[in-house]
Order: C-alpha cells, then sequence, then structure tokens
C-alpha cells in the first residue's frame, strides 16, 4: 500500500511516522508513506495556500491550485492519468476510460465526512494507494470537495485546527489491520468491534496486587471455561458501554 500526505505542516508527522508499529510496517515494506508540503506546490512567490473568502467572513480559505497541484504531480509520479471529476463529465466516453486508470483514492480530511470507524477502516485497507488531504484555518476551497476528493473523513464530531491529527489517525488504524504488520494475527480477531463487541477485560501480572485480585477462571488454565469468560464478558461490556453496537435482539 501507498499513502501520500498533503498538509502545511509536514514536520507534524515525523514522530508518529518513526515510532514503533507503524515504523516497523514502513521497514518491513507494507506500507510507503510520503509526506508532502503544499507550501512546494504553490505558484504564489510567498509560497501562499490560503486566501480570504470570497464574500467575505471570517479567516482564510485553502486555495485549489496547490491541493490540484501536489495530486497531479503524484498521480503522474506513479504514471497515473490525472483525471479530476470535472473533466470526466465533460468527456463522457473518454472519461470512463480514465477512470479506470485513476488508481489512488483521495480522502479530505473534513468535520463534515463520514466518521471513522473499524468498517471504514477495513475498507480502505484494500486500496492500493491513498492520499490524505489536510486541511487548516477556517477550510478548502469547496471545489477541491467537489472536483478532486473521492471521499470526506470525519474522526468525531468535534472540530479541530486542521487534518493533520485526524490524517495520523487513519493511518494508524489502517496500518496496524494490513497482514503481517501486528505480530499476532489473533489480536486483531479478538479485539474491540470484531463481532459487534467490545474486547474483554485483561490481565497481566502479578495475580494479586495492592489486594486486587485478577478473576480466578483466568488462572485456572481450562481454555474453553476462560473462552466462555471472555465472551460473557465482551457480552456484558458491551451491553453496558454501547448497546448500539449489538444487533437489536440481543441488546
Ligand atoms: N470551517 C470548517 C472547519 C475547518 S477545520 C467547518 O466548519 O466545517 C480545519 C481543517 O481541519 C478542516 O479542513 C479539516 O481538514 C480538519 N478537521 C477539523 N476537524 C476535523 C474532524 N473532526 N475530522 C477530520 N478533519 C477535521
Amino acid at each position: 500500500m501507498r499513502i501520500d500526505i498533503l498538509t502545511i505542516f509536514p514536520k507534524m508527522f515525523r514522530a508518529v511516522l518513526n515510532e514503533s508499529i507503524i515504523k516497523r510496517a514502513q521497514a518491513k515494506g507494507k506500507v510507503k508513506i510520503s509526506v508532502h508540503d503544499l507550501r512546494d506546490f504553490s505558484d504564489d512567490v510567498h509560497r501562499k495556500v490560503d486566501d480570504r473568502p470570497f464574500g467575505g467572513g471570517p479567516g482564510m480559505v485553502m486555495r485549489p491550485e496547490p491541493i490540484f497541484s501536489a495530486v497531479e504531480y503524484i498521480l503522474s509520479q506513479r504514471g497515473y492519468t490525472h483525471n479530476n471529476k470535472s473533466r470526466c463529465r465533460r468527456q463522457s466516453a473518454g472519461g470512463k476510460a480514465q477512470e479506470a486508470k485513476r488508481k489512488a483514492h483521495i480522502i479530505l480530511l473534513s468535520p463534515q465526512g463520514a466518521k471513522l470507524n473499524q468498517g471504514i477502516a477495513k475498507r480502505l485497507i484494500k486500496k492500493k494507494h491513498l492520499i490524505l488531504i489536510c486541511g487548516h484555518y477556517e477550510g478548502i476551497d469547496e471545489r477541491i470537495r467537489r472536483f478532486l476528493v473521492d471521499e470526506e473523513i470525519s474522526i468525531g464530531d468535534y472540530v479541530l485546527t486542521g487534518g493533520e491529527l485526524p490524517a495520523m489517525v487513519i493511518v494508524d488504524c489502517i496500518i496496524r489491520m494490513i497482514p503481517g504488520v501486528l505480530g499476532e494475527k489473533k489480536s486483531l480477531q479478538f479485539e474491540s468491534f470484531e463481532g459487534n463487541l467490545l474486547e474483554y477485560p485483561q490481565y497481566t501480572r502479578p495475580a494479586k496486587y495492592k489486594g486486587m485480585r485478577v478473576p480466578g477462571v483466568l488462572l485456572s488454565g481450562d481454555h474453553n471455561k476462560i473462552e466462555q469468560w471472555r465472551k460473557t464478558q465482551a457480552l456484558k461490556i458491551t451491553r453496558q458501554r454501547r448497546p448500539d453496537l449489538l444487533p437489536p435482539q440481543s441488546s
């Protein structure tokens, strides 16, 4: 998988991409991540990427040109035909062929997008190439959303200063699902949101800490009983904390 990130704050990504599991995934060749500074794609002498909104109003809006240019550059580097949606509409017949050639999936981080969940992340790991666009300021010129972007994703119902943290959240969430990235396959099978359940409680040594004991069943060595206990706990916790995850009849 290949991920290109477009941002005006590339340094923000250094720590996250160069530590722990994400670092190892890149070293193992499971994913190739490139962070691009949008200012490098500005045609302005001062490398400006924003401007005042037409019609007035507060704040600054990200200009279309650096973002379109950055996407065009990335696609041409990969040998893909660039085909923004407006062009595709204009050339109805040729548009389809071009659409087939366009393999990158372009995502805009936006509080107005679909809220990220495990299901969306699973769909995204099937893509070979993602381009993540991080907005800033008051947001981005609407033409980027309408004519360039395939999908908008939000990480929750709150507004952040920029799309950088949301992009890192998406990258982290999908990379750990790429086969071979996590040491044990089972870590993925039994974790929260799999099978509509939250994960069961986990304990480690010592068995007794400041008078607090680990549930006896976990020390019993009886794997059937342990499995049964975990299932019951997962269901109980999900009912208490996230009944919305359960199908109607079981909640
Ligand atoms: N004025 C806009 C918000 C702009 S926030 C509005 O009201 O919709 C600036 C940028 O931060 C956005 O362009 C987006 O890229 C990012 N951002 C903010 N909150 C986000 C969220 N919850 N999920 C994903 N991206 C977000």
